[in-house]
């Protein structure tokens, strides 16, 4: 075979079950292109060759011995640098955890490699996932691999970019805010969370523990809904993860949408690029010709989103992010007098301005007499916009929207001015907030030179990832990647 970079899952599986590759060949053609076009590129931090060749071989032998291939055997992965690798380093794109050696993998990730997967390395991400550009990465932006001027939106940029680029088939992210979806939408490829819940957060570096997700990013929703399947499920080492059982995602891609009803929220058509509209406005018409039913709907709180989800992600980033003391991980400042020096030196000197930026503001709404005021006020609103949904999910079993207002922006554009980034999450922000999944799938290109890619947005109820992944399998099979 010619290209060993650009295939589904079931391509990888039809060629290894024919022989007509191996799986270290994959994964080898894998490596190589890293080696030619991330330096262009830069969606890794770091990649981990042997161990992957290893993992490679091991799925080899298992073929040979005529065992059955599992979900993943053989699947070049990529993985969040927020995410746990045991024996592996974990940035998260901070200086403070340059070294960083997890002693234990994340779920997600020992879910991964039982399932057979093969991987490559450790993505790029703004620090602590903390953005959506990937411009605040402690070490290097990423490039939008449709436009290298252009930032491959945030804060999984590097996992959403290597999917892109060919340069892994699958990866995962986390979602806090956004945080799989909007890359997923300026990179081109299909990127997903799913309900607050679904995929366990043990061994996910803690930003705001209430609105993390893990989750999936992908070439083709049917590779996505096999890596969502692979990770999914409760886990006793997150309390939070629910004790609910896993579709068969698969099965649910039957193509036939008809009678689906698909609400469409007024909020979220006004005052965004108007090709980025028309787009998405032809991709619900698509969906009606497939014979669903497009219900106009209201989400009245989506106003208050931004401001609410800004409060919340903050005061528990300034609480999760204490623990980077200087003495219990990484990075100490080399030189201080006394103890409460060290700690500021080497906060100073280890975290990013953003990154101080939301410790300050978290610090300062959970401060008293403030904490009434804002957090608790916050924390009001974001149950009047879990609720908005619940009641917009009796007459309607979808929602769609854009996933982002705004197309890619260049490189340093918003850099000096954190409002304008802040605002780039306004139609992601609601879901996470809300606890609801969500997925971000092409919806054609905008017009111009290069073309850059547009993202439709998909919500479903609680739990109801299958049908997420049903009409985002439609959508894709009827051409909806390319309408435009
Ligand atoms: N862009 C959002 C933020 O900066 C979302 C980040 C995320 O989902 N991790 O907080």
């Amino acid at each position: 075979m010619d290209n060993l970079t650009n295939l589904t899952i079931e391509e990888i599986h039809g060629a290894l079950a024919k022989r007509e590759a191996s799986a270290e060949e994959i994964a080898r053609a894998h490596i190589d292109r890293i080696r030619t076009d991330d330096p262009r590129v830069r969606s890794y931090l770091s990649t981990c060759e042997e161990k992957a060749l290893e993992q490679a071989r091991a799925v080899d032998r298992q073929i040979a011995a005529g065992e059955p291939l599992r979900p993943l055997s053989g699947v070049p992965v990529a993985v969040k640098d927020v995410i746990l690798t045991r024996g592996l380093r974990t940035t998260c794109a901070s200086k403070i955890l340059e070294n960083y050696m997890a002693p234990y993998d994340a779920t997600a990730v020992q879910r991964l490699e039982s399932a057979g997967a093969v991987i490559l390395g450790k993505t790029n991400c703004d620090e602590f996932a903390m953005g959506s550009s990937t411009e605040n990465s402690g070490f290097y932006p990423t490039h939008n691999p449709h436009d290298l001027t252009r930032v491959p939106g945030g804060s999984s940029g590097g996992s959403a970019a290597a999917v892109a680029a060919n340069l892994a088939t699958v990866s995962l992210g986390s979602d806090t805010g956004g945080s799989i979806r909007q890359p997923a939408a300026f990179c081109g490829v299909v990127g997903m969370m799913g309900t607050y819940g679904r995929v366990s957060r043990y061994g996910l570096v803690a930003f705001a523990s209430s609105l993390d997700h893990i989750g999936p990013f992908g070439r083709s929703v049917r590779d996505v809904a096999r890596t969502m399947k692979v990770i999914a499920g409760r886990d006793a080492l997150d309390s939070t993860s629910a004790d609910i059982s896993v579709d068969d995602y698969e099965k649910s891609l039957d193509g036939n949408v008809r009678g689906v009803k698909v609400g469409v929220p007024n909020e979220y058509f006004e005052g965004l690029n108007p090709d980025i509209r028309a787009n998405v406005e032809k991709g619900i018409k698509l969906l009606e010709k497939l014979g669903c039913k497009i219900v106009p709907i209201r989400l009245p709180h989506t106003e208050y989103a931004i401001g609410c989800y800004y409060i919340i992600c903050t005061a528990e980033a300034s609480s999760n992010l204490a623990r980077y003391d200087g003495v219990r991980y990484g990075f100490r400042a080399a030189e201080f007098s006394g103890l409460r020096d060290m700690y500021r030196k080497t906060r100073d000197q280890g975290f990013g301005p953003e990154v101080k930026r939301r410790i300050m503001l978290g610090t300062y709404v959970l401060s008293s007499g403030y904490y009434d005021a804002y957090y608790l006020k916050a924390q009001k609103v974001r149950t009047l916009i879990a609720r908005d949904f619940v009641e917009a999910f009796d007459d309607v079993d979808v929602i769609v929207t854009p996933t982002s207002p705004i197309p890619p922006f260049k490189l340093n554009e918003k850099l000096d001015d954190p409002l304008q980034m802040y605002l780039a999450d306004i139609y992601t922000v609601t879901a996470s907030l809300a606890g609801i999944p969500g997925i971000s799938v092409p919806c054609g290109k905008l017009p111009g030179e290069p073309p850059l890619p547009v993202g439709m947005q998909i919500f479903a109820r609680y739990f109801d990832e299958s049908r997420l992944l049903q009409v985002a399998d439609a959508f894709e099979k009827a051409g909806g990647f390319s309408v435009s």
